[in-house]
């Protein structure tokens, strides 16, 4: 189900819950949502559609399909940098600090724990949607 884009930031400030096999209607939710958006988005966390678990979905560059992470972690990261993001519940831009390269964590819809290196730009959409799960806003 398509769900509206959330943009209160009292909520959107309220730091994630880890989700559990009972929130996965909330990751299909999730990524119907994203792709619905996809001409102007590439990544959603759950609150962005106004529920606080820690749930990401991601359209990594040159996918269709984007890829859902419950619980994501990142384990390692490198080669920090300064670059300005947008973001669907907030307007305009602002400058933040990304790294580079990534290590993440997360359980897939099938609650199996994923473990990948990410770089770049998708490195870059992962830490924006887990900073949203930290209740951070750019
Ligand atoms: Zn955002």
């Amino acid at each position: 189900m398509i769900r509206p884009i959330c943009k209160d930031t009292v909520l959107l400030s309220q730091p994630a819950a880890d989700a559990s096999n009972a929130d996965l209607q909330i990751a299909v939710d999730l990524r119907d949502t994203l792709q619905a958006n996809a001409h102007r988005c590439v990544g959603m966390a759950a609150n962005m559609i106004g529920v606080p678990k820690r749930i990401i979905a991601v359209l990594l560059p040159g996918t269709q399909m984007p890829i859902v992470m419950l619980n994501p972690r990142i384990l390692a990261s490198s080669g920090e940098y300064e670059t300005e993001e947008g973001c669907l519940s907030l307007s305009g831009t602002r400058r933040t600090k990304r790294f580079r390269v990534i290590m993440v964590r997360w359980l897939n819809m099938a609650m199996q724990p994923q473990k990948r290196r990410f770089e770049g730009y998708a490195a870059q959409i992962i830490q924006h949607e887990l900073d949203h799960c930290a209740g951070i806003l750019i």
